[in-house]
């Protein structure tokens, strides 16, 4: 990996991240007005999400009422919270006095009624544009005047959500990252009609509760899942092929990665992934197998403990998918070969991104990278490390792909546009 290795010193990406991160707060257009305190958050779903969230909420000091259905999702949200608040005990990381009066601001109930006081309304249900349209017409009539109401959805339409109310202005996204409690990247998803002061409380909000926020605009996937769809196709791909999937998983923690793209998958739960889809998939299979990941001991991998062991099951699986899709077996070889066909593609989508508008700069799409997926802090996100290569070679590169493989890698306008410049510097 010796052209890819040498191009980025990792202080200057360090240094880089930092400006990135003070920069993401910056929205052109968006004057100082009268700021709209949250002092309070009502919480809609408890599920994995909807608790995550209430712990980062009350662990940085707001009362949180959390709202289900029905009693048990509710007392599986509480212990939830409960647990961890505990672990962090445990863990000496909290003391014992502040996990309960974090505890303490935590209210809940089965009424959506109790959503009626609160500042900021954050609804994380299941990612159903039918339920969600349900849930905020439910919220318009019921919010008081001056609150926020914001989605946790991953894919879904803002603008279509906040259609459902007579409050567009007051509706966007807030698109966490599970575990919500840990991890830092808090996208904002601003609808068209979101109003200023909104966005700006948004901003100030993700601060307080100690997350970067980074505004994104309307689009299938926002910015850090948009972005990083290409490498999940990719790796798909790759194993059809007959790339074994742990040689690609080691070539990502080589580059940097906490962990590959199958581990991740793994961690996420396959069935979560895999769910609504009707494709024939490796993943649809595994799942079918009651291989869901690491909560079931077993999924790309077996596990022994937490430890990933391949499995010969899940080649034969591979194999047997490839077979019916007729896939051609042409592995992938070599951890440069891997590596580009991987992440040049994630470039490509990153400079789509900018162009469209989605992003308002370059570094919020490395934010974005580096704390929604782990992008290594030293190589500084695709695009800077992307302008660090050359973007003469990152296109010369996606167009050897595109010979090869079609047209999926053919480099999008905008990055033959930014040839010869540094189009991403920051
Ligand atoms: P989940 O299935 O774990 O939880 C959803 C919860 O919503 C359930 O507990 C359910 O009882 C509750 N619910 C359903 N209808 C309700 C209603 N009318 N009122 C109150 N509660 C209701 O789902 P999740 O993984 O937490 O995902 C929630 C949302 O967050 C989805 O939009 C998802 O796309 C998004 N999201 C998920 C992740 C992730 O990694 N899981 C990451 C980011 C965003």
């Amino acid at each position: 990996m010796s052209d890819i290795l040498s191009s980025v010193s990792p202080s200057s990406a360090q240094e880089a991240f930092a400006r990135a991160e003070r920069a993401a707060a910056h929205i052109p257009g968006l004057t100082a007005g009268p700021e709209r305190e949250i002092a309070s958050v009502a919480v809609v779903g408890a599920g994995t999400m909807g608790s995550g969230i209430a712990i980062a909420l009350l662990q940085s000091g707001l009362p949180v009422t959390l709202i289900e259905t029905a009693q048990p999702a509710l007392e599986r949200g509480t212990g939830t919270i409960r647990a961890a608040l505990e672990r962090m005990v445990a863990r000496g990381r909290l003391s014992r006095a502040a996990a309960e009066g974090a505890f303490g601001r935590l209210d809940t109930s089965l009424d959506m009624a109790a959503a009626g006081d609160a500042d900021l309304v954050i609804e994380a249900v299941y990612e159903s544009m039918e339920l969600k349209q349900a849930i905020f017409a439910r919220l318009d009539g019921i919010a008081r005047t001056g609150a926020i109401l914001a989605s946790n959805t991953s894919f879904l339409d803002i603008d279509e959500i906040a259609a459902a109310t007579n409050r567009p202005e007051a509706v966007l996204g807030l698109h966490f990252f599970s575990p919500a409690n840990v991890m830092r990247l808090l996208e904002i998803v601003r609808g068209r009609r979101t109003a200023p002061e909104v966005l700006a409380a948004a901003l100030a909000f993700a601060r307080r509760i100690g997350k970067v926020g980074v505004v994104s605009g309307v689009c299938d996937g926002f910015i850090a899942n948009r972005l990083m769809r290409p490498r999940a196709l990719q790796a798909d791909a790759m194993a059809l092929e007959g790339t074994p999937i742990a040689e690609t998983d080691r070539v990502l923690t080589d580059y940097g990665f906490p962990m590959g793209h199958f581990q991740m998958m793994d961690l996420a739960g396959l069935d979560i992934v895999t769910r609504g889809r009707t494709d024939r998939t490796v993943m649809g299979d595994l799942v079918a197998a009651g291989r869901l990941g690491q909560k079931s001991g077993a999924g790309y991998y077996d596990y022994d403990g937490r430890r990933a062991v391949p499995s010969q099951a899940v080649d034969a699986t591979i194999a047997a998918v490839a077979r019916d899709l007729g896939v051609d077996r042409r592995p992938t070889a070599g951890d440069d070969a891997i590596l580009d066909r991987l992440l040049l593609p994630v470039v490509n989508e990153g400079a789509r991104i900018i162009a469209e508008g989605v992003a308002l700069r370059a570094s919020d799409v490395d934010l974005a990278a580096i704390l929604g997926y782990g992008w290594p802090l030293d190589r500084g996100g695709p695009l800077f490390w992307a302008d660090g290569m050359g973007l003469a070679t990152v296109v010369e590169k996606l167009r050897g792909l595109e010979e090869r493989l079609g047209a999926q890698f053919a480099p999008c306008e905008a990055l033959v546009q930014a040839v010869g410049t540094r189009a991403f510097a920051y």
